[in-house]
């Protein structure tokens, strides 16, 4: 690992920023920024830490530069936010520190600012957040996290048991840690978050909800299977929900089911993931044997229940709960046994984005990485029809052809010319459309 590197792309706030106070006090880029910048990509955000206490390095920045935008929801933790527009871009500068014991499991009973920056190493989570590069791009390394971000370990500052008892968010910050690199957890740390697990009963759901769906955004699918496996090796699942335990414990005819979820989940887009973590989680209570095979008749259903009902408890946002639980109802389908008017009905019945991520999540559970573009092709030729997919009439013609009144029997007429435009599409014209709502009406006569 580079001991140097490039500040290049560091934007130009967080630069005036950095030389502001770096002229008062040591101040680094420290936390995910430092570990990626060393890792050699370009960070999301950019933390600074500095050696000046909270006032002083907020009156040093508003005698320098009265235009910033400074924000202190998190001044008593000695973090101001900087900003220089209202949605612009911000750097979050926060004060060396030491922490005092953890009272309630998630924060420290007391803080003490204008100590150094070994100090404030000592009080973060895992080695490879706990570098710092400095103003010339040399690489401050208080810990040893630069010989762990090498060998691609995440390791606990300290003791790890103590730094997860002190705080159990850590338990989550380690397991994405995992998801974000070539990175492995270090054999105490693992057996610490082994042990510490039933801790997370401490943290509150949303905090964990928004943990998982960070984890689950990863962008290498091989880091995402190998933070999945971390959760799963490490009983962390089981913790979180006792729907996991019992899938874990049902038999199958093939792989396991939790094995089947966390696959399944790495082989779609991070969107779909959180379907494809819970597509099957109900199957235990469908399980039935049957000439020496496992079937699950009616999981979909009450996997979606069960999903809605997981995610809810880990407060995700109501629309997230029904998007997904809609999407585990409707999985499972026989897509090469569909004709292209099943294809039509589908694409008219759901719409275009849906089908789409349907055909995605089932072809993601047949265990093949999304290969879809065969099915896809059948799909647009399905729909590539040359009048439409809905019926090229009004329910006012359809009142002219048959002389009826306003009333249900016109919707009727419409739905079954709807069935029958996916069935015929190349006939889907005034004539033609008038000839069979005749011959229906006909045919079901006047009930
Ligand atoms: P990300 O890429 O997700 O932003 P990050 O490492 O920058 O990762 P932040 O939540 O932005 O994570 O926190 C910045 C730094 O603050 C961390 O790198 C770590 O040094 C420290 N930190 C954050 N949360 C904790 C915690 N709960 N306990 C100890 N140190 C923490
Ligand atoms: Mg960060």
């Amino acid at each position: 690992m580079p001991t140097r590197v490039d500040l290049l792309s560091a934007p130009p706030l967080v630069r005036a920023v950095w030389e502001l106070l770096a002229e008062a006090a040591p101040t680094y880029l420290v936390g995910g920024a430092a570990r990626d910048l060393i890792r050699g990509r370009v960070p999301r955000d950019w933390d600074l830490a500095t050696g000046l206490a909270p006032e002083d390095a907020v009156a040093r920045m508003r005698h320098a530069h009265p235009e910033w935008g400074l924000g202190f929801a998190g001044v008593s933790w000695g973090t101001v936010v900087v900003r220089t527009a209202a949605r612009g871009p911000s750097v979050e500068v926060t004060s060396f520190r030491a922490d005092g014991v953890y009272r309630d499991g998630r924060r420290p009973s007391t803080v003490r600012f204008g100590t150094s920056w070994a100090e404030d190493a000592a009080r973060r989570d895992f080695t490879i957040n706990a570098l710092a590069v400095d103003l010339n791009g040399s690489v401050v390394d208080a810990v040893g996290g630069l010989a762990d971000l090498e060998a691609g370990l995440v390791r606990a500052v300290g003791h790890a048991a103590d730094r997860f008892r002190e705080d159990p968010l850590r338990l989550w910050r380690a397991v994405r840690l995992l998801s974000q690199g070539p990175f492995q957890l270090e054999a105490a740390t693992a057996a610490a978050v082994r042990a510490e697990r039933p801790r997370l009963a401490v943290v509150a759901a949303e905090r964990q909800g928004e943990e998982l769906a960070k984890l689950l955004a990863a962008e290498e699918p091989a880091a995402l299977a190998r933070a999945l496996a971390a959760l799963q090796d490490l009983g962390v699942w089981d913790v979180l929900w006792p729907e996991w335990a019992v899938a874990r414990g049902c038999p199958t005819s093939t792989e396991p089911i939790d094995q089947h979820c966390l696959a399944t989940a790495v082989a779609l887009p991070s969107r779909l993931r959180l379907a494809g973590l819970l597509h099957d989680i109900g199957k235990p209570v469908c399980a039935k044997r049957e000439e020496g095979r496992w079937h699950f008749a009616g999981h979909a259903a009450v996997s979606a229940l069960w999903a809605e009902s997981m995610l809810g408890r880990l407060r995700f946002p109501r629309r997230m709960q029904q998007e997904v639980s809609w999407l585990v109802a409707h999985h499972g389908r026989d897509w090469d046994a569909l004709r292209p008017a099943d294809l039509r009905r589908l694409w008219v019945e759901v719409g275009p984005e849906r089908l789409y991520d349907l055909l995605t999540l089932d072809a993601a559970d047949g265990g093949a990485v999304a290969d879809t573009s065969a099915m896809r092709a059948r799909v647009e030729a399905a729909v590539a029809t040359p009048y439409g997919l809905a019926p090229a009439c009004s329910g006012q013609d359809v009142q002219g052809w048959l002389s009826l009144l306003p009333g249900r029997r016109v919707g009727d007429v419409l739905a079954h010319l709807q069935e029958w435009v996916l069935e015929h599409p190349e006939d889907n014209r005034t004539e033609a459309l008038r000839q069979e709502a005749e011959r229906w009406s006909r045919e079901v006569g006047g009930e």
